[in-house]
């Protein structure tokens, strides 16, 4: 059996038309998703997916563009009349969601439940084994790797390039891998092509999908996946929202 990954957004904080912030939607019978940027409801929505669908939340970090519409599944969920809502994610997860549960009381009388990962942890949930791994990021962040059907896909979440990272995804069937810029915008805390290409050289990927893409990028988009193919010599497409690929 495949697994079935959904890119429901591949933006980030800066509105732009066709990229939604930052969702991904793992099935493997259920459904898991991967951070949850504003957006993330309606393209659930789109997907066929309503807050019935949705109990368990990845997040790789707290940043708004990642985790913005994580309230609005929880509110959809209490107006459903269903439980609260598993979620995952690094050392801070559980203050900033109890803050939001202080801010809005109907979310506290829903039984939530928030375990906070840091690197090196692992955890099984939904028929995933999942690890986590650090993510170079101006915050607190993870990549995860989430092995499920003999199948291996790594999320990056927001970072530079980082071995860490790429050694995670060594051997995995889909990588995906944030690329925030294109050439030759000299960025911190996230990823451009040529230095995403050199980090991934001498590992071994089946495949790679850039995603969290900012205005900058729009119209550049082929020439930064060749760019990473060129270096890596990886198999690589820049994603786009509700692409579909089964893994
Ligand atoms: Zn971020
Ligand atoms: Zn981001």
């Amino acid at each position: 059996m495949s697994l079935k990954v959904t890119l429901l957004g591949t933006g980030v904080g800066i509105p732009q038309p066709g990229r939604s912030q930052a969702a991904i939607l793992i099935e493997n019978d259920l459904p898991l998703l991967l951070d949850c940027g504003a957006g993330t409801l309606l393209r659930l929505d789109q997907v066929g997916a309503g807050p019935e669908a949705i109990d368990t939340v990845v997040l790789s970090h707290l940043h708004l563009d990642h985790v913005h519409d994580l309230l609005a599944l929880a509110n959809g969920r209490y107006l459903s009349g269903l439980q609260g809502l598993s979620i995952f994610g690094p050392a801070g997860t559980r203050e900033w969601f109890e803050s939001l549960q202080a801010a809005y009381p109907n979310l506290e009388r829903m039984e939530s439940h928030v375990q906070e990962l840091k690197a090196m942890d692992s955890f099984s949930i939904k028929g995933f084994d999942i690890f986590a791994e650090e993510a170079l990021h101006s915050v607190t962040a993870l990549a995860y790797r989430l092995e499920a059907e003999e199948r291996v896909i790594v999320y990056s979440g927001d970072t530079e390039p980082s071995a860490r990272v790429a050694a995670l995804a060594d051997g995995s069937d889909l990588l995906i891998h944030e690329c925030s810029f294109p050439e030759p915008f000299d960025v911190t805390n996230h990823t451009t092509p040529l230095k995403l290409g050199n980090m991934l050289s001498n590992h071994d990927l089946k495949r790679v999908v850039l995603t969290h893409l900012y205005p900058q990028a729009e119209g550049h988009e082929d020439e930064m996946a060749q760019q990473v193919i060129e270096l890596s010599g990886a198999p690589t497409i820049v994603g786009w929202d509700m692409m579909i690929m089964e893994i």
